[in-house]
């Protein structure tokens, strides 16, 4: 009895990714590899992750546009669930939420590795 969602009823994907984040991907032809997140995209839950996923694009010249034709390489995206954050120490990790407190007395929500504890935000 269980309701089913159509495809792009979707809710949102909650990403806890961020641009620039780096990711291994732990599925599909691309595993084992890592790179930096170029786009994420929370309506279809997929990330852009860069030499990830790379598809081949035939595009017809068109010289009064300045382009050249050919074929061109370039990343197509790739599913969140395929992908996990990369700590400095321990390698790819789950996200871990912990609220800090900074000196001014301001409370934020900090992202850390949930092996290590350590930062994964960037300042
Ligand atoms: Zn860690």
């Amino acid at each position: 009895m269980g309701q089913l969602l159509k495809k792009d009823k979707r809710p949102p994907v909650k990403i806890q990714l961020k641009k620039n984040d780096q990711v291994k991907v732990i599925a599909g032809k691309d595993k084992g590899k890592t790179g930096r997140i170029l786009n994420v995209d929370s309506a279809s839950g997929r990330v852009m992750v860069e030499q990830i996923n790379i598809v081949k694009k035939h595009t017809r010249k068109n010289p009064a546009k300045q382009i050249a034709g050919g074929v061109a390489e370039s990343e197509a995206s790739i599913a969140v669930s395929n992908v996990m954050i990369v700590c400095s120490k321990c390698g790819a990790v789950r996200i871990k939420h912990t609220v800090v407190t900074t000196d001014a007395g301001v409370t934020k929500r900090q992202r850390v590795c949930h092996k290590c504890g350590g930062a994964l935000d960037k300042k």
